[in-house]
């Protein structure tokens, strides 16, 4: 089989549509619109086999219905969400298997970002929608930050090496933040330096690894001594669990948008 490539399409300010493509054959995650992916599938003679969803966000789903007028292709999305012309609901547990591109994914349930958010993860790849962001995570519209921290603390489960690919470019604003909270953390510091340089040739910082995730996103270091006393200093009192210490450091940032 030929190798696995993994496309960005741009969409709207700052999303990614991603596009598997194998051969001919392509699979796409969150397609919020269908035009940039049915020039792309056009363009490079693509069949399309199969839609992945994460979450109902009109970003994440708008362009569904249209490219299944184009394609009769079974559409994958989170059982507890609305998702237009969703074929096969999807929850922890379940294994999408895409046959086309000899691929299979095993769905995670990742609440916060909204009550159902799934991620999907195969091919030493996660699709986590908005649940996790290159140095950030979502902001907590439908859950709390104990579900939050629950669903980021199962994806950092997941093997060192995974390919994380999260669902918009939000990258150098997230580490702006993060260095609010871990000012003196070398890796951040030297992510910087590089995912800047990416941005000037108006590159995707994205893919990241699970790896780097863990020794630069604040919402994966509720755990890490410099994180507790930064989110301790901004709420002004001592916090006792990480939970807490999550909780504080999403709220510090809201505080920022
Ligand atoms: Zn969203
Ligand atoms: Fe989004």
């Amino acid at each position: 089989m030929a190798n696995l490539q993994v496309v960005p399409i741009p969409a709207f300010e700052d999303n990614y549509l991603w596009l598997l493509v194998r051969g001919e054959k392509a699979v796409v995650v969150d397609p919020g619109d269908a035009a940039p992916v049915l020039d792309y599938l056009a363009q490079h003679r693509l069949e399309l086999c199969a839609i992945l969803c994460t979450h109902h966000h009109s970003d994440h789903v708008g362009g569904i219905l249209r490219l299944v007028q184009h394609f009769d292709v079974p559409v994958y999305g989170p059982t507890h969400e609305a998702i237009p012309g969703r074929t096969h609901p999807v929850a922890e547990g379940d294994q999408v298997k895409i046959p086309e591109l000899g691929l299979e994914f095993s769905v995670i349930d990742v609440p916060g970002h909204t009550a159902g958010h799934v991620a999907y993860y195969g091919a030493e790849r996660l699709f986590c929608g908005d649940t996790l962001f290159a140095c950030g995570c979502g902001r907590l519209f439908e859950g709390t930050p104990a579900m939050m921290y629950a669903s980021i603390s199962k994806l950092a489960r997941l093997p060192d090496a995974t390919l994380m690919y999260c669902a918009h470019e939000y990258t150098l604003d997230n580490i702006r933040f993060a260095k609010k909270v871990e000012p003196d953390n070398a890796d951040l510091i030297q992510r910087e330096a590089h995912d800047r340089a990416t941005r000037a040739q108006h590159l995707p910082t994205v893919p990241t690894t699970m790896a780097l995730e863990k020794r630069t996103n604040p919402f994966m270091r509720s755990l890490e001594p410099t994180v507790i006393q930064a989110a301790e200093r901004y709420v002004g009192h001592a916090l006792s669990d990480p939970v807490e210490v999550f909780g504080t450091v999403r709220a510090w940032k809201d505080d920022q948008d």
